[in-house]
């Protein structure tokens, strides 16, 4: 890809980025003449600037402002291609080499260099985003950090009694790899992310979403290849923090928290010379839709050796649900 565009970058694609920066940054500067393009991004700043225009809370406050040193540049770069990678989902090869930026000294005019040609073939990708305007009109016309400030507001409440992990809209690692899902056509910003460590964590989530009227999404393992699992704007409950596998040799039965995946279960059951009745990277949501296999034939759906489940019912009740109950 990276040689495709060296054949055909011409003056043209570059002031048509550079106009293109112009407008998300509402900065003239970059419609001049002079600015080299590279040298302006070498830092980092503007180009951070830029993804948290086209999709605001894209990258927390981690990024530096006043980048002083060849590593705060490293730094601001590091980040800035992790959000295209996570948050925009721009394929590696299309990623330019942050070290080309930093070594970068402008050459005579008129050369199309290599730093030049590779932030080009990048930034030219992050150009096919649509504006934010037209997601967030979308789905909700809240302002994205409007958003964030009273969501903190109206967590002050749940901290106070909730044990699991509370992970706020940002560029950070966690929100990034909580949203995720294996299906990299799903792109969803939830509103705010909770890992619920035991059944009352999940209980107080479900009562604050219910008084403030949020939307809730639940993650298990995010193997689903629909776009239900994660979305714009909801609560997601994410149960990383949830694996358990408990077994119990005299009832030989296996309890399982909702973030375990059907390979640790077969990992863990197998010294007891049973098998468990899935085998996959999926989770629980794959328990719900049936989990298919090899064993089905024999021994019937996962779904149909179950003997009870917790539920947290919609008021955040916990029950037990069984044959019996
Ligand atoms: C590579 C691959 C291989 C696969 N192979 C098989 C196979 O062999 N057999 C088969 O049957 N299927 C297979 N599937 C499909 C897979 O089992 C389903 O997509 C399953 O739903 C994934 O479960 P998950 O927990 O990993 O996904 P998640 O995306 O986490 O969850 C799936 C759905 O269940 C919901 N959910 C998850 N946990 C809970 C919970 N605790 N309470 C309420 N709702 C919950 C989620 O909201 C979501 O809608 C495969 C999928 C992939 C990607």
């Amino acid at each position: 890809m990276l040689f495709h565009a060296l054949d055909t970058m011409n003056t043209d694609e570059v002031n048509s980025v550079k106009k293109w920066i112009s407008s998300v940054l509402d900065d003239q500067e970059f419609m001049s003449e002079t600015t080299d393009l590279v040298l302006a991004c070498k830092d980092g700043t503007t180009l951070c600037q830029l993804v948290n225009k086209l999709k605001p809370g894209a990258l927390s406050e981690e990024w530096l402002r006043s980048p002083q040193s060849v590593d705060d540049y490293g730094l601001n770069l590091e980040l800035f291609l992790n959000c295209l990678r996570q948050t925009f989902g721009i394929d590696e090869d299309y990623l330019f080499n942050p070290q080309y930026l930093i070594e970068y000294t402008r050459p005579k005019t008129g050369d199309f260099s290599l730093p030049l040609v590779s932030l080009l073939t990048t930034l030219q990708q992050l150009m096919k985003e649509k504006p934010p305007r037209t997601r967030v009109l979308k789905s909700t016309p809240l302002k994205r950090s409007k958003e964030v400030s009273s969501d903190e507001d109206l967590l002050k409440s749940l901290r106070r009694n909730f044990s699991g992990e509370i992970v706020l809209p940002s560029g950070s690692y966690d929100y990034a790899t909580s949203r995720s899902t294996l299906n990299k056509h799903v792109n969803a910003l939830p509103r705010l992310i909770l890992r619920p460590r035991n059944a009352h964590d999940v209980s107080l989530a479900i009562k604050f979403a219910k008084i403030h009227k949020w939307v809730i999404d639940v993650k298990s393992r995010g193997n689903s290849t629909t776009e239900f699992g994660v979305r714009d704007n909801s609560m997601l409950l994410d149960f990383k923090l949830m694996t358990g596998i408990f077994i119990d040799q005299g009832l030989k039965t296996v309890t399982i928290q909702p973030g375990a995946c059907w390979a640790d279960v077969q990992k863990a059951v197998f010294p007891y010379l049973v098998v468990a009745p899935h085998d996959s990277a999926s989770g629980v949501g794959a328990l719900l839709s049936g989990s298919s296999g090899p064993l089905v034939n024999s021994h019937g759906l996962p779904l149909d050796l179950l003997l009870s489940a917790e539920i947290i019912m919609a008021d955040g009740e916990v029950r037990t649900a069984s044959r019996k109950t």
